[in-house]
């Protein structure tokens, strides 16, 4: 009986001594210590399992760091990437969306507040072009408006001529929603059109429910005997490899200065046609 209670006494005071909390402020740490730095968090967004090693050795190699990279595993699918050089972080940063086998690979920089087990990650930049816009509906005000919607934007890329096949826009999309696959928009003349939307290296997604990281056979998100009818997404959303860009912008880059020339001429022969 007395052991009893001497062993219920030791508990209690166990007990009160991991209720102590520990006030990191009061230790003072050394901010150099502390500082973090060159730190990213990622992971790859898929539920079905992948070679770890492969993985490693492909990420390394396509982002090919100048200063060095070493990767640590964090959780099954959790990874700390330390570089040591804010080039090489940059080149990464810049470069999203990352894929491995056809899967994204989610990054941000750390806080170093949080706990690993508590670190989400489901936003990433992606180019998404914006089809088949009248002409007249193509400034970056109305880009801008017709992928509000989707999240932060990020870039809309410079347009000097309007008389491409689409417009640019870079957008921090939320992993966790469905791919937008167009927008409808009332012109001047009150018709109903509709803008189609592509998704530059765009990964593996779920054609029954739009969401990346999954197919429609692992697909939560719709009914099974739903699935057929819903089948609402395609690859019409992968953009397609842009081909003579830089013939296009050297191109441009002639008339960008003389633009407002460009469309004074035009100016000057309104009265041509009118006459006739
Ligand atoms: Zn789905």
């Amino acid at each position: 009986m007395a052991e009893e209670i001497s062993e219920i006494c030791s508990r209690l005071r166990i007990d009160d001594e991991e209720d102590v909390v520990l006030d990191l402020e009061s230790l003072n740490p050394n901010p150099e210590q502390t500082k973090l730095s060159l730190l990213l968090l990622g992971r790859v967004l898929t539920d079905r399992n992948y070679n770890l090693d492969a993985f490693k050795r492909t990420i390394t190699m396509v982002w090919a760091p100048v200063h060095g990279l070493v990767i640590r595993v964090l959780s099954p699918n959790l990874y700390a990437f330390q570089f040591f050089h804010w080039r090489d972080l940059m080149k990464v940063m810049d470069g999203r969306p990352w894929c491995f086998d056809n899967m994204l690979v989610l990054l941000k920089e750390a806080d170093g507040e949080e706990q690993p087990d508590q670190v989400s990650i489901i936003h990433s930049p992606f180019w998404v072009r914006l089809k088949n816009l009248p002409f007249n509906y193509r400034s970056d005000d109305i880009v801008k408006a017709l992928v509000g919607n989707m999240g932060e934007i990020l870039e809309v890329e410079e347009d000097v001529l309007g008389i491409g096949r689409y417009r640019r826009v870079r957008v921090m999309l939320d992993v966790t929603k469905p791919l937008r696959r167009f927008r409808k928009i009332k012109d001047k003349k009150g018709r109903e059109l509709q803008i189609d939307f592509a998704y530059e290296r765009l990964p593996f997604f779920c054609f029954a429910c739009g969401v990346m990281g999954h197919s429609e056979r692992d697909c939560h998100g719709v009914l099974e005997e739903d699935k057929k009818e819903t089948l609402g997404w395609s690859t019409a959303l992968k953009a397609t490899p842009r081909k003579g860009r830089s013939k296009e912008v050297m191109e441009e880059e002639k008339y960008r200065r003389s633009k407002k020339i460009l469309f004074g001429e035009t100016e000057v022969l309104k009265p041509v046609h009118s006459f006739l």
